[in-house]
């Protein structure tokens, strides 16, 4: 039973009973060899002997990421494994503190397979495959900004994102690609120099976003620069693909049961019913190494309810029906309400259909950035495409006023939005917490 769970987790399209077995697997493992999981589990009074599978979750804390890097490598990791054979992964660290994930080669290698899988399913089965990251983050290393790895019918073309833009267009210009993908800050730079120089684009079946908030507008503008379907991922580091957005209902989520279970809980860590948005929490189903239980992602998101029915796409298991973003992407009203950037990206495309704009971020609002510097005041800054309507202001403060009574909203027209940490433009900044 122990030797088939441990070979189960590496399984595709696993079932109920095999993600119930691999949890099984990876909970014992963890209690038996990382000290960080033992101490914590035995602090909060739980037993691992009678664990049954993904319905016991809830009997295990919540882990943040501050509390996971806390105690360091020795307190996370699989005490039994020789570390110098482990293969390590980075988050980049935009979004808080980076936490390196170790692997096995076989968890490495299944993570790597997953997350071609979803790519591949997405862009409708393309055989044999050559998938591009723009933006991609290659190591120092002087090996060249500009990397190719050759799988078995795959070829992956990493373009880094140090290279001028001007450069990262050039390279792309020159390939391929069946699958374009990058983060949407990223592919949003090059389509939109390609776009001004009059550069012919490449032609990808596919173009897959991940790591951070889609917003409408790029989507808009790859759809149109790439002349294809925009498939958003929601991706991680600490498990690979999470969920992939289902091919026939833009932003609905299907989550990945080969690779994570996902749950949505309050502050206090405790479950929520679907429909119920709240803190995303994930479990990794195969790494045993740096096991990764009860992980708070810092996201928000609502799970759809579960009545036994495949999707039209064929999806069944668990479903994210929104995907709210990262914590720190929410505006937070006077009451403590948590506003999504969705909900503000509403708030623009309302202001604008109202006065007769049908594609408001590509004919009136090119960019946005909206600061929350208090609880009861927002600062939009506004790049507007061409000459925007005067009325356009006014909507817009109403709307973003009618949230809450007390809150107060500044709108600026602006030339241009500054990048921040990191490269990335956020629209929305909050030193605020939901
Ligand atoms: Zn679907």
């Amino acid at each position: 039973m122990r030797a088939g769970s441990r070979v189960l987790r590496f399984k595709l399209g696993k079932s109920q009973s095999n993600a119930d077995a691999s949890l099984r697997y990876v909970v014992r493992q963890a209690y038996a060899s990382v000290p960080f999981y033992r101490r914590s589990w035995d602090a909060a009074g739980v037993s691992v002997a009678g664990f049954r599978g993904v319905e016991d979750l809830p009997k295990l804390p919540v882990v943040t990421k501050d509390e996971l890097l806390a105690g360091g490598l020795d307190d996370r990791l699989d005490s039994s494994i020789r570390r110098e054979r482990l293969v390590v992964r980075s988050t980049s660290g935009t979004s808080g503190a980076p936490i390196a994930v170790y692997m096995t080669r076989p968890e490495f290698r299944f993570r790597q397979l997953t997350l071609f899988r979803a790519m591949w399913r997405a862009a409708g089965r393309p055989f044999p495959v050559t998938i591009v990251e723009a933006g991609a983050w290659i190591p120092p290393d002087g090996r060249g900004e500009v990397l190719v790895r050759r799988m078995p019918l795959v070829k992956v073309v990493y373009i880094s994102r140090r290279l001028p833009l001007g450069e990262q267009v050039e390279a792309l210009r020159g390939l391929r690609p069946s699958i374009l993908t990058g983060c949407p800050g990223s592919l949003e730079m090059i389509a939109a120099e390609m776009r001004r120089l009059e550069i012919r684009p490449p032609r990808p079946r596919a173009v897959i976003t991940r790591g951070e908030v889609l917003h409408p507008g790029v989507r808009g503008l790859l759809a149109e620069v790439f002349g294809c379907r925009v498939v958003d991922f929601y991706n991680a580091q600490e498990v690979g693909n999470i969920a992939w957005e289902c091919p026939d209902r833009e932003g609905t989520y299907h989550v990945n049961g080969d690779t994570c279970v996902v749950e949505v809980v309050d502050a206090a860590g405790s479950p929520l019913p679907a429909g119920r948005e709240g803190r995303l929490v994930v479990t990794n189903l195969y790494n045993t190494t740096m096991p990764i239980i009860r992980y708070a992602m810092g996201d928000r998101g609502t799970l759809a309810p579960r009545d036994g029915r495949a999707c039209t796409c064929g999806h069944r298991g668990q479903t994210l029906v929104s995907l709210a973003g990262r914590d720190d992407d929410f505006v937070v009203l006077p009451d403590g309400r948590a506003i999504s950037p969705r909900l503000i990206d509403d708030l623009f495309i309302d202001a604008c259909r109202s006065l007769g704009i049908e594609d408001p971020f590509t004919r009136a609002i090119r960019d946005y950035q909206v600061v929350q510097d208090s609880p009861s005041h927002l600062l939009v800054r506004i790049v507007a495409a061409d000459a925007p309507p005067e009325r356009l202001r006014e909507l817009l403060v109403g709307n973003l006023a009618a949230l809450h009574p007390e809150l107060l909203c500044d709108v600026d027209w602006v030339r241009e939005i500054e990048p921040g940490e990191g490269g990335k433009r956020k629209r929305i900044v909050s030193s605020l917490r939901p």
